[in-house]
């Protein structure tokens, strides 16, 4: 889809972190961590409750900075970047966050077109009037994720596995390269669940996306990752493809774990 932009030709590395730590008092959230993502690759970040795959994924498009180490995300030397940089990075990462973060009272096409304001010439506030263009292409965003229906409906009438359709949608409005997903379906039931998880890494897949996310449940990381990083108390503990988890040691690391994993 998008091109490769500026500062990231020749190289297939879209994130890169070297040393990064960040601590919160005596909480050492991130504590060294070395993780390299290749473009192309879905890599689910596993761990329990309150291990640092947040923080970790926030120093990715700049919320967080990091006490020391280095953090590249496409190109950019994130923990250094400020304001028009930043931002133009930020433009290039879509987003889906547990809570969706939509505007319930606006349409789900309005929210879906807001992932393109990146795009829009015009007023910073007051009312941006889109172009038709866009609105076709948020309509065809809105179809790939199966909510075309319901384009002029409140977005807070939506159930949650619908409210995340949409988010995903709104992200790929974007044109990202990097897409950060934390716990992008832990509000939802486990069937929505399964079906959101299910059109974020189609889509993804599709569009040739580098996807980065968050789950503290094994078993959907083993079912819809490729990849899995295994966090604890902030440092990374394991690093595999999916296909080659030792399940033994993730029980060790992460108590229950389905018996057929692959
Ligand atoms: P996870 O996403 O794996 O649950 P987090 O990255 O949210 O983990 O948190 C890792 C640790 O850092 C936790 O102990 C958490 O309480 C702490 N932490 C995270 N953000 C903050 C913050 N803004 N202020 C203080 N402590 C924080
Ligand atoms: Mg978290």
């Amino acid at each position: 889809m998008t091109g490769r932009s500026e500062g990231t030709e020749g190289t297939d590395v879209v994130v890169s972190t070297r040393g990064l730590a960040k601590s919160f008092g005596d909480v050492h959230a991130c504590a060294r961590i070395d993780l390299t993502v290749n473009r192309g690759e879905i890599v689910g970040v596993l761990g329990p409750s309150g291990s640092g795959k947040s923080t970790l994924l926030r120093h990715f498009n700049g919320l967080t900075r990091p006490d020391a180490g280095e953090v590249r995300v496409l190109g950019v030397d994130v923990a250094t970047a400020r304001g028009r940089r930043l931002l133009a990075l930020r433009r290039r990462v879509g987003v889906v966050f547990q809570q969706f973060n939509l505007v319930g009272r606006l349409t789900v096409l309005e929210n879906v077109l807001t992932g393109a304001l990146g795009r829009v010439r015009g007023p910073r506030y007051g009312i941006v009037t889109w172009p038709r263009s866009l609105r076709q292409e948020a309509l065809e965003h809105l179809d790939r994720v199966g909510l075309a229906d319901r384009a002029y409906q409140r977005t807070a009438s939506l159930s949650g596995g619908q409210q995340q359709r949409v988010a995903i949608a709104r992200a790929l409005m974007q044109r990202p390269e990097l897409v950060l997903a934390d716990e992008p379906v832990a509000s939802l039931d486990p069937e929505s669940a399964a079906s959101v998880m299910d059109l974020l890494v189609r889509v993804c897949r599709e569009d040739g996306l580098t996807v980065v996310c968050t789950l503290h449940q094994v078993e959907l990381a083993l079912r819809w990752t490729r990849r899995v990083v295994g966090l604890r108390d902030g440092t990374v503990v394991l690093d595999a493809p999916t296909s080659a988890l030792d399940t033994s040691r993730l029980r060790g690391l992460y108590g229950t774990v389905p018996e057929s994993v692959h």
